[in-house]
Formats: C-alpha cells, structure tokens, sequence
C-alpha cells in the first residue's frame, strides 16, 4: 500500500487513512463507502438486484471492559497526566465509571429493568487548569473517539461559523467513519460560558450565537438522531448524510465562568475571601444561569466540578512529573542524540516565575520551555560534553 500514500477517492475525497478500502479504476482511486452506495442507487434504480447486505460491524469494543475500570483506577490513571485537581478527577471518575455502566445496563435492557439517564459534565475553572486534558485523558484510557470544540465558532445552520451539528462530523472523522464507535465517544465543547455573551449585544438584531446554539446543542446533549454531514459541513451536497444517535455519546462541558465564586459567595449569604474549596462544593445549577445559558442545558449537564487555579507548586509538579512532563519531553530528546541533559532546580523555579509573571499559567509553560531548551538543542550537538548541564545563568540569557 506504500505507493498509494496521497490518494483520494475521486467521489469524496476521502484519503486512504480515512477510508477501509481503495479500490483503483481506471485513472483513480474509489473507496468502499462510495462503491456501496453507488450499488445501493443501482439496486433502487433495479439495474442490479439487492446485494445481500454483511451484518454490520459489532462496535469495537473499548481496551478497557467496565469490570477492569473502576472509579478509583480512572482516578489513578488521571493522577499519570493531571496534576491536583483530586475533587475534579473523583467527580469525573464516578461519572464516566456510571457512563459506561448505564451503556451496559441499557445495552440488556428488558422491560422490566430501569432505564439509566445519561449525565453529562460541566466542568468550571479557569483557563490553563488541566479541563481539556482531564477529558483528553479519559477517553485515551477508554480508547474512545474524542474531539474538541470551541462553543464559540458554533452557530445556527445557514450562518457563518460552524454548524453545531460539525461537532459530530468531527468525532465522525476520529472514529475513522466508524458509526458504531462514534456513538460511544467523548465530545469536549469549550467555554460553554462564551455561547450566550453575543446576544446581550443590542447591536446584533439576529441572534445567531446565542439561544439558537443552545437549542442545537441541548438535541445533540438530550440523545437524539442527527443528521450529519460526512465531511467538511455542507461543502459536498452531493454526499449523502449519517444519522448518528447521540444517546450515548458523553459530552463534557468546560468554561470559566469567572466571577463565579462571587455569585456562590451571595447565593451562600457569605463573604468572598479567596475561593476556598469548601465554597467550590457549594456551586450550584442555579450559579450558571448568569451566564446566559438556558435551564435546559444546564438540566442536561447533571455533573458539574470545580478545578482550582494553578499555584507555583502545582506548576512547578506539571514540568517534571506527568508522564509525559515537559522535562521528560527535552530530556527523552538530548537522550536521542546520545547525551544526557541536566535542568538545575534553580531554572524550574525561573520557568515558574516567568509564566506567573506573564499570567499564562500552565499553557504558556512550553513557550518559555522552547525558549531555553531549543538554545541548548542548538549548542549541545556540537559540544564533546555527554552531559549537557543547563544552568541557571544559561536560563536567565535566554530568556
Ligand atoms: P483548560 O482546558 O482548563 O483551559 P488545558 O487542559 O487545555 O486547560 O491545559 C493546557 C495545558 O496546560 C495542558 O495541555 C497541560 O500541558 C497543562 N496543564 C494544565 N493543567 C494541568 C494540570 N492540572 N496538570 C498537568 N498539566 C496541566
């Protein structure tokens, strides 16, 4: 298969890493979803008689049956990638654990057993707090497809901006057009917070980003069949739609909402000092509502989580012990060209300082990362030293 590395399907597109099969014709390449449906137009057409159609593919099943995973295994698992947040990981962990629990109990439903509501989760803090990542996470332990969405681009069908209907097309795409395994995926909308500001804009006459979002969005969170556009939103009309059903397809919600400690602080009859994380525990449905989000998302998003602001500490732990920390990342690569690289403590604390200072938190960590690093990467080659010693001096002049 070497030889055909950049072909596409003359029908749709599709290259061969998104497709099972390329068949070659004549000057080409077609693939085997467009055969299929182009037999299926013969055989309605009744130039062909029916094919006699495979059974469809069982889902692939997860890496990791329920029985294996249990909520403190999910919770040690995040504990490899996400440093602190250990309420954030215990919500989680029971959620996704009584996700894939309620899969397998409505899986075998008879009419007799009851049948378990999905919970979604929306997950609050600030930016930089490890929200992405704690889902990113979850569904690499659980080998399900993921995908991330800012809430932001979205807008009602026909305007411009992105279809909220593109969310699935995307976990479509990073199942490999696998129906069945995107209906077990996991979907990260971001700053859920942002969705509703544009319609407090008295200017905007038409509000195409605000509570027509949400209605969209609140189809796709409440389980129901949507059509979806295989590729690229409604660029190809000629391609026909999937229907995935959304029923069991985890959504998990993130935003700021900043400001939201002094709203609990109010709804609680207290005073603001700091934001403790007894406060935290507090947070309510009803803290949401200011946001501009309708009662009918928030019903949806039952699980909802607090993740703490990063100190220097916790910065300082993100560099050197996450499995695959940022040190780990420079180290693993001077290892590559047969030398040894040596961080003195003092230049963590600098990295810290600096991102503090430039209020990037754990985001910007890489920034000032690439900075010191790719200077050692360019002098370390063409030093005798096997061992490559990055000091404090030498932090302090590149940066
Ligand atoms: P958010 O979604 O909360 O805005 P992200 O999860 O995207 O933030 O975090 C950005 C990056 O910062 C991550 O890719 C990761 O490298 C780092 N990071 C943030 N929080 C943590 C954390 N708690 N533990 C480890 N790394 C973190």
């Amino acid at each position: 298969m070497a030889g055909k590395k950049n072909h596409h399907c003359f029908c749709c597109g599709r290259d061969e890493s998104q497709v099972q099969y390329l068949l070659q014709v004549k000057e080409g390449f077609i693939c085997d979803t467009c055969v299929t449906s182009l037999y299926s137009y013969l055989e309605d057409a009744g130039v062909v008689s029916p094919a006699v159609k495979a059974p469809s593919k069982p889902a692939k099943p997860a890496s990791q049956s329920r029985k294996e995973v249990t909520p403190q295994k999910i919770h040690a698992y995040l504990d490899q990638y996400v440093i602190g947040q250990d309420r954030a990981k215990k919500v989680l962990s029971v959620a996704v654990y009584n996700h894939y629990k309620r899969l397998e109990n409505n899986l075998d439903a008879t009419d007799s057993q009851v049948e378990l509501e999905k919970s979604n989760i929306l997950l609050a803090g600030p930016t930089g707090t490890g929200k992405t990542l704690l889902a990113r996470s979850i569904a690499r332990l659980l080998d399900v497809p993921f995908t991330i969405v800012d809430a932001t681009v979205l807008t009602e069908a026909g305007y411009v901006g992105e279809d909220v209907e593109s969310i699935l097309s995307r976990l479509l795409e990073q199942a490999d057009y696998d129906v069945a395994r995107t209906e077990r995926g996991i979907v990260f909308i971001d700053e859920i917070d942002k969705v509703a500001r544009k319609s407090d804009n008295p200017s905007i006459t038409r509000d195409v980003s605000g509570e027509g979002v949400q209605q969209a969005m609140l189809k796709l969170l409440e389980g129901n069949v949507v059509n979806v556009p295989p590729k690229g939103g409604r660029k190809h009309p000629e391609q026909d739609f999937v229907h995935i059903n959304t029923e069991n397809i985890l959504f998990i919600c993130g935003g700021a909402f900043e400001g939201i400690e002094r709203r609990i602080a109010q709804r609680l009859n207290t005073q603001v000092i700091g934001f403790d994380s007894a406060a935290k525990q507090q947070i309510d449905m009803e803290d949401f509502r200011a946001y501009g989000l309708i009662p009918e998302i928030i019903g949806r998003l039952p699980v909802i989580t607090y993740l703490d602001p990063l100190d220097e500490t916790a910065l300082k732990r993100i560099l050197v012990e996450p499995k695959n920390a940022l040190i780990k990342q420079y180290e693993k690569m001077f290892e590559m060209d047969g030398k040894k690289l040596v961080v003195e403590p003092e230049v963590l604390d600098l990295i810290v300082k600096t991102a503090v200072e430039k209020k990037v938190g754990a985001r910007g960590l890489r920034s000032i990362c690439e900075k010191i690093f790719t200077e050692a990467m360019y002098e370390a080659p063409s030093s005798d030293r096997t061992v490559y010693t990055v000091t404090l001096d030498f932090a302090r002049k590149t940066l």
